[in-house]
């Protein structure tokens, strides 16, 4: 066990002069420690309420809190883990609840590794590849793996391109909040995941980890958004591809040759937005992904990763359709390829390019504008190679675009919305991004709002029409990226917790008892349907 050493005096902390991902100043002092137990002890005994955080990527409003709700604390204390260049690897047989936030050990023989919650996963697959091999991963891929710490994505429940929580391959989360730090594992990590430290902070995490085929490659299809058949068609028959086998801890996948890590959307639109900020060498591979669109015909393109044994020839290859000579009925001809190494980075570089841009001009305030209003759609629904289903999700989707695009259409002078859709297709997690962003001159706040207020009805039915096709169709809704923040608003949007599906309804009902345990110098953060 980790011993206290020196006593903290809270109450000359200097203010955190950090911001979330929307800019926004946390409210709170700001301590930045390698021992998180033994900060959260003294900050409880200190009768401080605690913010967790991590690498500060998460969605705007996460930080946020009603002062009322502090008025018995003696302040608010926000805890970051001390992060570092290169992690410590230290003796395999260290108990994860001694780790400090910059430690990992690994297991090999068990396929398990410990992370301290202030490393991000690019250096704990940087230290597996040192220490195990190249192709040995843990399966947490988020397109902020190098940014987002490893306890900000557990407690965020963050997910990437795979579509897999943390949970689905941790072992177990070391939890302090107050008394001794404590090692949850099974079902308890709902407790902790996606809870958005709301019921204590992330010390350290227990992962399995994997080996992956050695061969990273690329594939991107242009697609007509439009033609929701055609684009369900390529998602159904693309399904068993995305279907990750889960083996023992340490082993290979077990999805014989080829695995699709991902099949992304990016709309026309934002490839073009990208290439107007872009630099050499993504830029000019954007431009010929713009010419593909263009010679197709199509105003998205398909972005489909994955690991394999094979050269992305063969790979594009082994996934055609040997009697049409398509890919789920979608023309290769325009198709482009991209291999492991520098040209994977660009291909990233392209992929990511997009949501970044629509997440920077939301953030930014232009000049003589107000700041601008933004919302984003997050919903992730694992649905059956049903082109059918699939084609009543996409056609919601369709329905909101066109509800957005009417709106923009409809705004008074010196008001503008814009769309910008990005983000997840696979079956195994669809949750195609749609974020609208609405600028105003100064002075309409008025119509500012009547504006936001209809995008956020359009939202919610939009979601309300997620859930009714997905259950229709045999699919699960599984929440969403941020965790139970997600799963509240899915319940609003479909008219109260009741009318959730059966699984989500006990997940919040799960979260409202972990809250209700929790430590009010945690749960003061929780939405109000939460602290009851
Ligand atoms: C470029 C970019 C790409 C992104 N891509 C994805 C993506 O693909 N998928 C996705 O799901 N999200 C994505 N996000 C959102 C974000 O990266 C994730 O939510 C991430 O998990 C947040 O981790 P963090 O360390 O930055 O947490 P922070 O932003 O610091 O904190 C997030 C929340 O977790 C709590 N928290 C932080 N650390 C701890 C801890 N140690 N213990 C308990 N609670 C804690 C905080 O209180 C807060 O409520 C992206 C963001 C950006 C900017």
């Amino acid at each position: 066990m980790n011993t206290a050493t020196n006593a903290i005096d809270f109450a000359s902390l200097d203010r955190a002069q950090l911001r979330d991902d929307g800019g926004k100043l946390l409210e709170a002092s700001l301590l930045v420690t390698a021992d998180i137990a033994d900060a959260v002890a003294q900050a409880v005994a200190a009768n401080y309420a605690v913010m967790p955080t991590g690498g500060l990527t998460s969605a705007i409003g996460s930080f946020d809190y009603k002062t009322d709700l502090v008025s018995g604390f003696a302040g608010v204390v926000a805890i970051r883990p001390k992060g570092t260049i290169a992690p410590e690897l230290v003796d395999p047989l260290t108990p994860a609840e001694d780790l400090r936030t910059h430690q990992m050990l690994i297991r090999r023989d068990q396929g398990i590794l410990a992370v301290g919650a202030g490393l991000t996963f690019v250096q704990v697959n940087a230290m597996l590849a040192e220490h195990v091999g190249p192709n040995a991963r843990v399966l947490v891929d988020l397109t902020s793996v190098g940014s987002a710490y490893v306890g900000g994505v557990v407690a965020t429940g963050a997910m990437g391109p795979l579509r897999m929580r943390p949970s689905s391959t941790l072992e177990g989360v070391v939890v302090a909040d107050g008394g001794p730090p404590r090692l949850l594992a099974g079902d308890d990590l709902d407790q902790v995941e996606g809870m958005q430290g709301w019921t204590g902070m992330v010390v350290s995490a227990v992962f399995r980890f994997y080996e992956v085929p050695p061969a990273e490659f690329g594939l991107v299809l242009p697609v007509q958004g439009t033609d929701v058949d055609a684009v369900a068609g390529l998602l159904a028959y693309l399904e068993p591809w995305t279907r990750v086998n889960l083996p023992g801890a340490g082993c290979r996948l077990g999805n014989g040759d080829t695995v699709l890590n991902g099949v992304e959307l990016v709309s026309r639109d934002s490839l073009e937005a990208f290439i107007e900020h872009a630099q050499d060498p993504a830029r000019s591979k954007a431009q010929g992904l713009l010419q593909s669109c263009e010679y197709a015909g199509s105003d998205m393109l398909a972005c489909i990763t994955g690991w394999s044994e094979q050269s992305v020839d063969d790979v594009l290859f082994s996934l055609m359709d040997p009697e049409t000579e398509t890919i789920g009925g979608v023309m290769i001809e325009f198709g482009v390829g991209f291999s492991s190494g520098a040209e994977m980075e660009t291909f990233r570089a392209i992929r990511e390019g997009a949501p970044d841009m629509a997440r920077t001009k939301a953030r930014m305030v232009p000049e003589g504008r107000m700041k601008p209003w933004s919302t984003s759609t997050d919903i992730n629904i694992s649905v059956p190679p049903d082109a059918g289903t699939i084609a009543a999700i996409l056609t919601a989707y369709a329905d909101y675009r066109a509800l957005v695009r009417d709106l923009s259409g409809q705004q008074p002078a010196g008001i503008d919305v814009e769309l910008s859709a990005y983000g997840h297709l696979s079956p195994h997690g669809m949750d195609p991004h749609h974020r609208v962003t609405v600028f105003a001159d100064l002075g309409l706040d008025e119509q500012l709002d009547a504006t936001r207020q209809q995008v956020l009805a359009g939202k919610k039915a939009l979601i309300a029409d997620l859930v009714r096709a997905t259950t229709a169709g045999g699919g699960k809704v599984t929440g969403g990226e941020k965790g139970v923040p997600s799963l509240v608003e899915i319940a609003r949007a479909i008219g109260g917790e009741d009318n959730l599906p059966d699984d989500l309804r006990d997940r919040l009902r799960r979260a409202r008892q972990a809250v209700a345990q929790a430590p009010a110098n945690f749960s003061f953060r929780a939405p109000g349907e939460l602290r009851g």
